[in-house]
């Protein structure tokens, strides 16, 4: 696994658009204080999905953004992209480059795209934590967290040996998974619920489905005997006709 390319644009320090290379071998960034190289391993951090403004030394998200100097006007926006190598498939695209970007305005909006398609910052943290780079991921090492290391905990530096060996993705689907079937489970009883509320509906509405037949039997009746009714009234008022001409003819 290896970065290829970072691009910074409005982050912090960089006003203007900064490339760094990461050529074969060893890419160091050297330069006096206060010149920005911890800038840039931020700016890293940031377009993996750092979400804790403290832990990018700001005090909201926004501080990410250029603020301006005396000769420069504030930026509007910050843009990381980092690109990767992905000829060995370590994300499960089909691109034999992948590039995170993460962008952020001033008004708080942001957006996170994978070779430039937008998507949610957790298909993000997934795609990354599947190449092994979650966010809790040791890939950056900051300004004294060697020290911290090994004088950690031993159950804090298991997570790291963790990490290490790929198990934190499958603990982190693990959760996940989990937290889907007490949700299901949850599901499972309103819906027992529901079909106990409905049961109890089911024997007055059988009453009125048999109400119902019944009616519509005693409306095919009740037609059926009309009919006869008018056939019988007829032929009755045919003999009365035939009765009073021949009575009208005798007179
Ligand atoms: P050191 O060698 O002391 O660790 P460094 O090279 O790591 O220094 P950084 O901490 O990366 O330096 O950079 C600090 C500089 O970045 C400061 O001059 C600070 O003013 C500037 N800076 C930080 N955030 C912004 C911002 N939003 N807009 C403009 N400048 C910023
Ligand atoms: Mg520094």
């Amino acid at each position: 696994m290896k970065f290829k390319k970072l691009e910074i644009y409005g982050f912090k320090s960089f006003a203007d658009k900064l490339e760094v290379k990461f050529e074969s071998g060893v890419t160091a960034i050297v330069g006096p204080n206060g010149c920005g190289k911890s800038n840039v391993a931020d700016s890293i951090r940031w377009v993996m999905g750092e979400q804790s403004a403290k832990s990018l030394r700001g005090g909201s998200m926004q501080d990410v953004i250029f603020n301006g100097t005396e000769a420069r006007k504030p930026q509007s926006f910050a843009e990381v992209s980092l690109y990767f190598d992905n000829t060995d498939k370590i994300f499960p695209f089909d691109y034999s480059e992948v590039v995170f970007s993460r962008k952020l305005y001033r008004s708080g909006e942001s957006e996170y795209a994978i070779n430039k398609n937008p998507v949610r910052l957790k298909d993000m943290v997934d795609a990354l934590r599947d190449g092994g780079l979650g966010k809790e991921s040791y890939c950056v090492i900051g300004q004294g967290k060697i020290s911290a290391l090994l004088s950690a905990k031993p159950e804090e530096r298991r997570a790291v040996f963790e990490e290490a060996a790929g198990i934190s993705k499958f603990k982190a689907k693990k959760i996940e998974a989990e937290r889907k079937l007490e949700r299901t489970r949850e599901n499972l009883t309103r819906i027992n619920d529901i079909v106990f509320e409905l049961e109890k509906q089911l024997g007055p509405l059988a009453k009125q489905s048999e109400n119902a037949k019944k009616f519509l039997e005693l409306k095919e009746k009740l037609k059926s005997l009309e009919l006869n009714i008018y056939v019988y009234q007829y032929d009755n008022a045919s003999t009365s006709k035939a009765d009073i001409r021949t009575k009208l003819e005798g007179i």
